[in-house]
């Protein structure tokens, strides 16, 4: 249920914490709180990925979402006090005009700012049909200068995160920044709090910079070692108007989604099959798609220090990669529980046969 979801308050915390890749402290602080009273022993990875793990024997089972957002990065400030800024992580230029936004400065603190438009009244009707181009866009503090910029404490390199915000959608829906991948994030978290099995050793991972190449899936890979990892991400949701149901078959509330294939990964076939089920043990209705143009976590810890089964379980998302995304408690409760039950189940008997090529 969304009241749940509410209660607890981790998905919103956050989701209103800012973590665009490469700057994920906010993120690893609060996942490090809400884990810790559930882990044997928590560490990190060279990158700054969070890896916590209890059990001691038994096939090592991971779970991988990753803590970073899509955001912008401070590139340039002009004499008049303008900023210009690279994107980090993909983004849509259509997407970005007037969002409101927020640079952390080297102290932490967070000035508001917004990506400035040109009122229609200043464009042609010409003008009004082309989009307008990234280098173009700057951002406004309210500064007149340069150097009143840089009073703010604001300076080139620093992050810059849209406004955070969080709020119910309809009936049955979150609505909020980053839920890419926060909400990955608190399933993992959620997921490793309610397991119970002493016949596996359980990491709970969330990684550094998925967004700008899948970086911490490849140092975490290296530094877990899992024996099988189950990935947990947000995935394009194509229920609303002007995207193709055969591209995007997902559907927001009909159920947690399998990626079977995507531009770095294939979903392993015996994980697969013990995915379904599972799911149809317990009643739970899955999603599947096959999409090539984009990549999670899985596409690194597929391949990694020998290689190993992964599968990408995730949930169908309106409005990625931009201010304001969409989810459905119930497809986020369902993935919970089906993975829950899954590696409560898991053990060196259901390894082996997952594992095995021959025989
Ligand atoms: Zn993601």
């Amino acid at each position: 249920m969304r009241s749940d979801i509410l209660k607890d308050g981790l998905l919103e915390k956050l989701a209103l914490a800012s973590g665009v890749s490469g700057d994920e402290q906010e993120i690893r602080e609060i996942l490090y709180q809400a884990v810790k009273p559930h882990a044997e022993e928590i560490t990190f990875d060279g990158l700054g990925s969070f890896i916590a793990r209890k059990g001691t024997r038994g096939p090592k089972v991971a779970l991988i979402a990753h803590m970073d957002e899509v955001g912008f990065i401070v590139k340039h400030i002009n004499a008049e006090g303008f900023i210009y800024f690279d994107t980090v992580g993909s983004w849509w230029n259509q997407s970005m005009l007037n969002q409101r936004v927020e640079i952390k400065t080297a102290s932490g603190e967070k000035i508001p700012g917004i990506i400035g438009s040109v009122s229609p009244h200043a464009l042609t009707e010409e003008d009004k049909c082309h989009p307008v181009k990234i280098e173009k866009m700057f951002i406004d503090i309210g500064a007149a200068s340069a150097e009143q910029v840089r009073e703010r404490g604001v300076a080139v390199g620093d992050f810059i995160c849209p406004e955070p915000f969080f709020s119910t959608f309809g009936d049955d829906g979150i609505m909020a920044k980053a839920l890419d991948n926060r909400a990955g994030c608190a399933v993992v978290a959620e997921i490793f709090r309610q397991c119970q099995n002493p016949d596996i050793q359980l990491y709970a991972v969330a990684t550094v910079q998925e967004e700008v190449g899948l970086r911490g899936a490849q140092t975490s890979a290296e530094a877990v070692k899992p024996d099988i990892a189950i990935v947990i991400d947000t995935l394009v949701a194509g229920d609303t108007p002007g995207l193709c149901p055969v591209a995007f078959p997902l559907k927001l509330g009909a159920g947690p989604a399998i990626s079977l294939f995507d531009k770095r990964y294939i979903a392993h076939r015996k994980l697969t099959q013990l995915v379904k089920n599972t799911a149809a043990e317990m009643g739970i209705d899955l999603q599947f798609c096959t999409l090539k143009t984009g990549a999670t976590d899985g596409g690194r810890y597929n391949v990694m220090g020998g290689g190993r089964p992964v599968i990408a379980l995730c949930l169908p998302t309106r409005y990625l990669h931009a201010n304001a995304s969409v989810i459905c408690a119930a497809d986020y409760n369902m993935l919970i529980r089906l993975v829950v039950s899954l590696v409560n189940h898991y053990g060196q008997d259901v390894h082996q046969q997952v594992t095995q090529f021959i025989g």
